[in-house]
């Protein structure tokens, strides 16, 4: 199959939209994707001609949409490669998947003096969870460290893995560097010892085929809104058996058995860690979306992308003013860098105005900005629907910015 970036294009309304009487030149997709047509109607349909609450219902309306809800799990399992449905719990997102499991394994097998080791260029919310669960319980944080190029240290792992560590979680692909991590190996080394690891796949989940089989991670956690589909949906995926373990991280309803006033017991899986009312709009319009991405094909998807990153980082490389950061490979579509002696956030304003979005700050990664001595950058994060002449445009604004600041 030919990859027609034009064709896709089409299936995204806002990409033909204009900002400043400009084209759109949309460069933030890893702060959130763009929604393709499909998902938009999946979610005006079901609003519009088949909402109702799942679950317990008994009238027509409820019993369809349970069963939409129950076959957008059975997708996302597909999707990700899990062995059970029940291994795929619906969250709000990256965020409360991670704060879910920070809170349930921390209560459970976290006790004072225990560690948890992360990495030096995870997000903030794969960081903060884990100091709130080491404060909790009186716990250790320890960080494997990356090289300037943007490199974990993975030499250092021997080191850092002691009898007290409990779990290591780590970002799958850098949101601010786009390094691919070696997780397989981090997995492998980690289980050599009996440690439990949490993957961080909120930025590769929609650059990249995944599957959490052969990957042996114990949870995978991504986000609903990075990956074409809709905010306020997300997966905690987790091996069956650490699921039948760990408690609940949120009490309501659905996720009981019995419940006395005395005494409750639990629903069995997933529905367990799903209390409440689930965001089911937004888990059949995530399945929409991973459906679309199928479509396309992921190992098409990665191969395009790749090709757009290696422009745009040969285009940029030309100009002696720009610093890239994350030069290591293999790196997935994100373009962080400065210009020098410029403030990235005076960049991106005036990137902006020639109808470039790109994010410029922290990404909520301020470790890395720390590691660097940098303030922040400017991040352009690259999509399935890019193209090398909406890079080219980028490139361009580059040059306009040197040349007003000069
Ligand atoms: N982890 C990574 C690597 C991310 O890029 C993000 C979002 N920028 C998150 C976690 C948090 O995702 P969310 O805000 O959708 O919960």
């Amino acid at each position: 199959m030919k990859y027609n970036v034009n064709a896709i294009r089409n299936d995204f309304p806002i990409l033909h939209r204009e900002v400043y009487n400009k084209p759109l030149i949309y460069l933030d997709n890893g702060a959130t994707t763009q929604k393709p047509l499909r998902v938009i109607n999946c979610i005006r349909d079901f609003q519009r001609f088949r909402n109702s609450s799942i679950h317990r219902g008994v009238h027509y309306l409820s019993e369809q949409a349970t069963g939409e809800f129950e076959n957008a799990r059975k997708t996302v399992q597909q999707f990700i490669h899990a062995l059970h449905p029940h291994e795929i719990i619906f969250t709000p997102g990256t965020t409360a998947s991670i704060n879910g499991i920070a809170f349930s394994f921390g209560e459970k097998y976290v006790k004072a003096g225990d560690e948890i080791l992360i990495t030096e260029m995870e997000h903030h919310a794969n960081i903060v969870p884990w100091q709130m669960l080491c404060e909790r319980k009186k716990a250790v944080l320890k960080v494997i460290p990356f090289s300037d190029e943007g490199k974990l240290k993975l030499d250092e792992l021997d080191r850092l893995i002691t009898p007290k560590t409990r779990l290591i979680t780590v970002i799958h692909v850098s949101n601010t560097l786009g390094t691919v991590n070696p997780v397989e190996e981090i997995i492998r080394k980690a289980h050599a010892s009996d440690i439990p690891v949490l993957v961080d796949g909120a930025q590769s989940v929609q650059h990249t085929p995944i599957d959490v089989q052969k990957m042996d991670c114990d949870f995978f956690v991504f986000s609903g809104h990075k990956v074409y589909g809709p905010t306020g949906i997300g997966i905690l995926y987790g091996k069956e058996k650490w699921l039948e373990e760990l408690p609940p991280f949120q009490g309501g309803g659905e996720m009981v058995d019995v419940v006395t006033m005395e005494k409750t017991t639990y629903n069995g899986l997933p529905f367990k860690f799903e209390a409440g009312t689930p965001n089911y709009i937004g888990a059949i319009a995530l399945a929409e979306a991973l459906q679309y991405i199928s479509g396309l094909g992921l190992d098409h998807i990665a191969a395009y992308e790749q090709e757009l990153l290696d422009y745009g980082i040969s285009k940029l490389s030309e100009l002696e003013y720009v610093k890239l950061y994350g030069t290591t490979r293999p790196k997935s579509a994100v373009i962080s860098f400065n210009l020098d002696g410029i403030h990235p956030y005076d960049a991106g304003m005036i990137m902006d105005k020639m109808g470039i979005a790109v994010r410029t700050g922290t990404h909520c990664a301020q470790p890395v900005m720390q590691h660097y001595g940098i303030s922040g950058t400017i991040r352009a994060s690259l999509a399935l629907y890019n193209t090398c002449e909406e890079l080219d445009a980028l490139v361009d604004s580059v040059k306009k910015v040197k040349t007003m600041f000069s």
